[in-house]
């Protein structure tokens, strides 16, 4: 019998193990890439296994479910970091910017405004990665990497903003690596310290390749359960 919660703790020490060793090898510093546990759709046990297992670095990508978890458990741990992994729509914002430490998916410009005007209301707002489509991929998300000098110039000069990172998703039916060494070469280009990339099944390779944040759901926590339909 397997028991989830003990399985939660092995599963993230062996995945930091791994992460700092693809590091080493890389020539990098333990610590350069740290582990973000991707909880969306886990059952909340799960999650508070890894809290107490020490873990606090987690990402959502849904701002809805991160409010039914979150503000409870930093009652009971105030050091949480919560990034927010996926698409934000402009009338969420406002929820976003109260409740998450990093909002990884900032990949148009009409986002970015309401972001600015949000921060300005509120004299702060979260770190903020743009999102770089780096296979060009014309359903998905994020900017592709020929427009991000014009999408980065915009959201500096027009909106005041400040961006630190960037974050990618490759093509699911490709060898991810030359997409992650382009994430990284773009986030070297423009001055960006964080580079977000990598998840359960390539997170090594992101790592080897310069990620600061790897995005681990299933590895840590298991397979996930789809939730019910609600309407
Ligand atoms: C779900 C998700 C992950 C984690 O995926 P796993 O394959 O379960 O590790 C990483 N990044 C994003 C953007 C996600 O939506």
């Amino acid at each position: 019998m397997t028991d989830p919660v003990n399985d939660v703790a092995a599963n993230l020490a062996e995945i930091k193990a791994r992460i700092n060793k693809a590091a080493a090898a890389a020539g990098r510093p333990p610590g350069a890439a740290r582990l973000i546990a991707v909880s969306k759709v886990q059952p909340v046990e799960k999650m508070d296994a890894a809290l107490a297992a020490g873990h606090r670095l987690f990402g959502e990508n849904r701002v809805q479910e991160a409010k039914a978890k979150f503000p409870a458990a930093r009652e009971r741990y105030p050091d949480i970091e919560l990034h927010l992994i996926g698409p934000l729509q402009t009338n969420k914002v406002k929820e976003a910017v109260a409740l998450f430490d990093v909002i990884q998916t900032l990949d148009r410009p009409r986002l970015a405004a309401a972001l600015a005007e949000e921060g300005r209301k509120r004299g702060r707002l979260p770190r903020l990665f743009v999102e770089v489509n780096v296979g060009a991929e014309p359903q998905k998300a994020g900017i592709p990497p020929s427009d991000l000098p014009a999408f980065l110039e915009e959201c500096r000069a027009v909106h005041g903003l400040s961006i630190d990172g960037l974050m990618c998703i490759p093509p699911a039916d490709q060898d991810p690596t030359p997409h992650f060494a382009l994430l990284c070469d773009l986030a070297k280009r423009h001055g960006l310290a964080e580079v977000s990339m990598g998840m359960s099944g390539d997170y090594e390779q992101a790592v080897a390749q310069g990620a600061t944040f790897v995005r681990v759901g299933t590895a840590i926590f298991g397979t996930r359960i789809k939730p019910a339909t609600h309407g």
